[in-house]
């Protein structure tokens, strides 16, 4: 079976690949590497022994994904081409709403034309928004977002579903991720964010390689038991599995289908601090600042449907998180350069 990443040379799209291939599917991946590197794909080549069909191609092109769909029987799409930076999407939104809802078009346009019935879909846990209890459970109504990153998200959940509706042949599984940490056991590949980080995980490690000072933790001062936002953090390589469960799933099944990937633990950002220095031996120096706008004091995931329905759990731990985030980072202190 012939599976696109559309965006796949990113940090999930790369651990994806490993698995889908080590599962025994073809990998075509088209990437305009606005946040990715070429030398990705060789390494999940390496690691696979594998090869990858490769395009340099802006999903948003219509001409140019039309080509791969004609060069290509592809059977699944795996849309993770996006922009992920929440507070750059608040500065630039017009950029974030044509790249991700545009790519969105295009890969269902084309996907009509050369008839392929199935989509998996890089959604987020950010579309519950600010109303709903924790943990969150996909039965539950989307809320509020709090910056235009997540309603790109929400939006790209919405034109995917009416889709299905419009064709009762369409494969829609929209995959609410958590938060993805850590990087394939090997060391070759894993988070390599371009500039400063935002997320937490990959701060870490950069500060731990040298390339950055201090660690500033936003607010200590929410109502959890040590101050810090609790997160529900979830393996890359277990986040990755869910995909080929997904892939197996969307191509035995008809319409729109949400599942939760997450552990269902949360834990603070001291915790996840602490738990780095422990597994790794190593001391982050950090500091405490004032709140992020936007964010949430704690969110996790209910993921019992992907248990019950698609046989996956993740079973990964913190440890492993933090072990396999430090074996990437130290091998390439700068990343994919
Ligand atoms: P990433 O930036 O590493 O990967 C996205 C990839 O898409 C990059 O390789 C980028 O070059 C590519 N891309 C972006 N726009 C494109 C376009 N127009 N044409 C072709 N390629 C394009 O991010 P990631 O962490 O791997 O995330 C993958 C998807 O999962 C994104 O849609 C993201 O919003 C979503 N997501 C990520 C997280 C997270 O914490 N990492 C959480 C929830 C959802
Ligand atoms: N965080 C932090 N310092 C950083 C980056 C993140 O204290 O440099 C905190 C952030 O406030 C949140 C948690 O770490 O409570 C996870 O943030 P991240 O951006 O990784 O993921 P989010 O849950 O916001 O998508």
């Amino acid at each position: 079976m012939n599976v696109l990443l559309a965006g796949g040379a990113g940090y999930i799209g790369s651990h994806t690949a490993v698995e889908l291939l080590n599962s025994g599917y073809n990998v075509i991946i088209a990437d305009n590497y606005s946040n990715s590197d070429k030398k990705a794909i060789d390494r999940i080549e390496k690691i696979t022994d594998k090869k990858v069909i490769s395009y340099t191609a802006d999903i948003i092109d219509k001409i140019v994904v039309s080509e791969i769909f004609k060069n290509n029987q592809i059977d699944v799409v795996i849309h993770f081409a996006g922009l992920k930076a929440v507070g750059e999407s608040v500065k630039k939104p017009l950029i974030y709403y044509r790249n991700n809802i545009d790519t969105t078009i295009t890969l269902l346009e084309c996907m009509a034309e050369y008839g392929c019935k199935n989509i998996v879909f890089s959604s987020s846990a950010t579309v519950y928004g600010e109303e709903n209890d924790i943990p969150y459970v996909e039965t539950m109504k989307k809320g509020t977002c709090s910056n235009p990153y997540g309603w790109t998200k929400s939006m790209m959940e919405q034109i995917l579903s009416d889709a299905s509706v419009a064709d009762s042949e369409l494969s829609v599984i929209l995959l609410r991720y958590f938060n993805p940490i850590g990087a394939h056991e090997s060391g070759l590949i894993g988070e390599d964010p371009k500039g400063i980080p935002n997320n937490l995980m990959p701060y870490i490690s950069q500060v731990a390689v040298g390339r950055r000072d201090h660690l500033t933790i936003f607010g200590n001062d929410y109502p959890t038991k040590d101050g810090t936002c609790r997160r529900d953090y979830i393996h890359i390589t277990d986040l990755a599995k869910g995909h080929v469960k997904a892939v197996e799933y969307a191509a035995k099944h008809k319409g729109p289908e949400i599942f939760n990937l997450g552990t269902g633990t949360p834990y603070s950002v001291l915790e996840i601090v602490n738990a780095f220095e422990k597994a790794n031996n190593i001391k982050i120096k950090y500091e405490f600042d004032e709140r992020r706008s936007g964010d949430l004091p704690e969110f996790w995931a209910n993921s019992d449907k992907a248990q019950r329905v698609l046989d996956w759990t993740a079973t990964r731990t913190l440890e492993d998180m933090c072990k396999d985030t430090w074996n990437w980072q130290k091998n390439n202190p700068n990343g994919y350069e």
